[in-house]
């Protein structure tokens, strides 16, 4: 099986997740292929053969101009799968790839498995496992699912080029509207996660991050079912923060959340289970429940 795996630039920087792809690449057993448009001194540093393209001619970001270039690039190659990150270029470049060539599109891919690629369906409740209705096709990962690989590889390098007129003219980024709250400079953070139970908790987790004169942070499912803002969410989907203390109140202990807090100084985990995996990167591990433990320590940081 061969892969094209689709680097993205951001402002003249290769972004981090390109290395998620190769990953990505492996959990398949794939041969990988790597496509770029970016700058000659900031290549991936990726192993195997890279056809890249230079952005100061191409356009940074292209749909237009950047299909074209993988259209080539997939006449040479023929392969099975082309990959892309599910960021703004990628679900923007991926459904044009697979309408000019007429091949099926997974998009949001988390996981693979047995050769299948796993989605997340009802908000995340639920998982489904699924293959393009084609023989080839295009797969979009979701940033954060697949650990980066090291960036320690030298690619063949063979640059492309196209001379084409476009009618997309590429006008600039816009930031996104400033977050309600930035948690990264949060010195102590006080996460709910889905053990708080109900909405009505989420204000006695809230009163321990007043009590320490902190934040409230909370996990994608107390975020998705709208308890907490999205702003507040910590985890590679979220914030990733670096508090001096970090209260994690019924969070289990995801991959995806402790990349987004694992730089904090000192944890303290609430849990009833004392084998949740929170417990591998916390500090103090208190078991218990709850609503019982932060109330008790709220009142009591109060005193100090
Ligand atoms: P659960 O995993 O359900 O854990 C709840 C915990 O509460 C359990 O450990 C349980 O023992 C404990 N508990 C239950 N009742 C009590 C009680 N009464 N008292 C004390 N403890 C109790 N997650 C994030 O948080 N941030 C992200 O940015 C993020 N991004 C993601 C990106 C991708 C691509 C994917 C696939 C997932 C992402 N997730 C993210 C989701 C992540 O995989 C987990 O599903 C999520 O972190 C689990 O949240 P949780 O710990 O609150 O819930």
């Amino acid at each position: 099986m061969k892969v094209l795996l689709v680097a993205e630039y951001r402002e003249k920087q290769l972004l981090e997740t390109t290395y998620e792809l190769a990953t990505f690449a492996d959990k398949l057993g794939a041969e990988k292929i790597w496509f770029a448009v970016g700058y000659k001194d900031n290549l991936p540093k990726v192993a195997g053969k890279l056809y890249f393209a230079d952005a100061e001619k191409h356009g940074e970001f292209n749909p237009d101009v950047h299909k074209k270039l993988i259209l080539q690039v997939v006449e040479k190659e023929n392969p099975d799968y082309i990959v892309f990150v599910h960021s703004s270029y990628g679900w923007d470049l991926a459904p044009r790839i697979a309408a000019a060539l007429k091949i099926g599109q997974v998009s949001e891919v988390i996981e693979v498995v047995d050769g299948q690629f796993v989605v997340p369906s009802c908000n995340a409740k639920l998982r489904r496992f699924v293959k393009p209705a084609t023989d080839k096709g295009v797969i979009t990962i979701q940033a954060g699912a697949f650990p980066p690989a090291e960036p320690n590889g030298e690619p063949e390098v063979e640059e492309i080029s196209l001379d084409a007129e476009s009618a997309i003219e590429f006008v600039g980024y816009e930031e996104a509207e400033a977050k309600t709250v930035d948690l990264t400079k949060a010195e102590i953070i006080v996460s709910a996660g889905r053990g708080v139970g109900k909405p009505d908790n989420i204000p006695v987790i809230e009163e321990l991050a007043k009590a320490f004169g902190g934040e409230l942070g909370a996990s994608r499912p107390v975020v998705d079912a709208g308890w907490v803002d999205h702003s507040r969410q910590v985890g590679t989907t979220g914030q990733t923060v670096a508090p001096k203390l970090y209260v994690a109140c019924g969070i289990s202990g995801a991959i995806q959340h402790l990349a987004g807090m694992k730089k904090s100084e000192f944890v303290v985990a609430i849990n009833t289970d004392k084998d949740a995996p929170i417990g591998e990167v916390a500090d103090v591990l208190v078991v218990a429940d709850v609503m019982q433990f932060v109330p008790a320590l709220a009142e009591k940081i109060k005193t100090i």
